[in-house]
């Protein structure tokens, strides 16, 4: 039988670090990443035969647990018909038609192919739109990793400490400014747009303060800015209606990504027919893409959307709310100091030896998640069988799959992590 290492091994010679992606690499947390063959609910295996508890859930694209059923089953009966063809089809319209109905406001969607892809083109669309440069950002929100973006992004970025990126020019962000989240900037009339993370997902989980979202909506409109929700992490998953229906605040333009892909490589950007009809063929913001709109990606995107209602959403959030409550007192009585800060379904985790409140920026995030903990307490956690992201800026994904039992059984196996890595820091001293 083949081994992790094995595969890690050969992926290193013929892919950049072994990955396609930073974050999954362990550069992070040391030791060799596992393998997935394959994915069944809230469960993942590796080549090993290892099954893991997935709280990766692939960075939140998995909202109904892996290879569910019946997304599967639109998978197949698409695939059977041809995948992509360069030509409008149904899909697209259906997809489009849900995303809609669910999102008050969103009156057009222009698909594209990844989460990245969706906030680079807003960033386009809006300044096409007001006619003008300037771009605000906020300090470890992640908006994906095209140029003007890029800098002082959340995720693998903040990990491993970089301003930005190499091979960003001046020129690509120096439009592009930061300010730090939960604090409204002063805007001026050169800014286009706003892009925010409405709940910041990508420095563990930094939720909006009281105020926050609807002080920046009201910032923008004084200066005649664009309010642009990244919901790529909260978009039908926080709420049917995502950020705009929990927080009752509604952006000029959506990006969209992860959950409306069902598991394949989906974005897409919405807003205001009026905003969205600058698009090119009917404006003249140019943009396109060979496989945006994927027949395969709209079918299974349209299968979860179909799968969830506001209930079952509403459900998983009671659920991880009380999972989150006794993970932190959990982990608190094993001897670590853990906050596990959470947002409707969406959860966080930050650990440290001694005391101290949840981050509100990314500034609080870096004091604790670069503090060491959480790399010994992730392979703590994984020998025992739950995966975590291989990072201490990620947060965990509970999807619809996870049973009480899953999330009662994770709470004492993190808890003994929790206690294994007090254990090692007390006798280190
Ligand atoms: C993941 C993510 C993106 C980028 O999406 P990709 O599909 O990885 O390009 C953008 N914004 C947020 C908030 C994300 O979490």
């Amino acid at each position: 039988m083949s081994t992790n290492a094995q595969w890690f091994e050969r992926a290193q010679r013929v892919l950049p670090g072994g990955v396609d992606s930073p974050v999954r690499s362990f550069y992070a947390v040391g030791g060799t990443p596992y393998t997935v063959v394959s994915g069944a609910g809230a469960y993942v295996s590796d080549v090993e035969g290892r099954t893991y508890i997935d709280f990766v859930q692939s960075y939140g694209a998995s909202l109904v647990g892996h290879a569910h059923r019946e997304v599967v089953a639109a998978l197949v009966d698409v695939a059977a018909r041809g995948t992509t063809f360069g030509a409008p089809t149904p899909g697209e319209v259906l997809l489009a038609e849900a995303m809609c109905a669910r999102v008050a406001g969103l009156e057009q969607v222009r698909f594209v192919s990844s989460g990245t892809e969706a906030a680079m083109s807003a960033i386009r669309l809006a300044r096409g739109y007001t006619g003008r440069a300037v771009v605000v950002k906020f300090d470890g929100c992640y908006h994906g990793h095209s140029d003007a973006l890029l800098v002082a992004g959340g995720s693998g970025v903040a990990q491993m400490g970089l301003p930005g990126s190499a091979g960003v020019t001046a020129g690509a962000v120096g439009d592009t400014v930061v300010a730090p989240y939960n604090e409204v900037p002063e805007l001026d009339e050169r800014v286009a747009a706003v892009i925010v993370e409405p709940v910041a997902a990508n420095m563990g989980l930094v939720g909006p303060d009281e105020g926050f979202l609807r002080a920046l909506r009201e910032e923008c409109d004084r200066v005649g800015a664009l309010l642009v929700f990244d919901e790529v992490i909260t978009g039908f998953r926080l709420a049917l209606g995502g950020a705009q229906e929990f927080f009752a605040v509604s952006p000029d333009l959506w990006c969209f990504g992860k959950v409306i892909g069902g598991g394949l490589p989906v974005g897409a950007f919405g807003g205001s027919r009026t905003v969205m009809e600058s698009l090119a063929p009917t404006g003249s913001v140019y943009q396109a893409g060979t496989l945006s709109g994927n027949p395969m990606a709209m079918a299974a995107g349209l299968a979860v959307l179909s799968l969830v209602s506001a209930r079952e959403l509403e459900a998983l959030a009671e659920r991880v709310k009380g999972w989150a409550e006794d993970l932190e007192v959990a982990l608190g009585d094993s001897g670590l100091a853990a906050r596990v800060p959470h947002v409707g379904s969406l959860l966080g985790l930050y650990l440290s030896r001694e005391g101290f409140e949840p981050p509100r920026n990314l500034r609080e995030a870096r004091a604790i998640c670069d503090n060491g903990l959480y790399a010994q307490f992730f392979h703590e956690a994984l020998v025992r069988g739950v995966a975590l992201a291989p990072g201490a800026y990620e947060i965990l994904f509970v999807s619809l799959a996870h049973s009480p039992q899953d999330l009662e059984r994770t709470v004492s196996v993190l808890a003994d992590a929790a206690g294994a890595v007090a254990r090692a820091g007390s006798s280190a001293r």
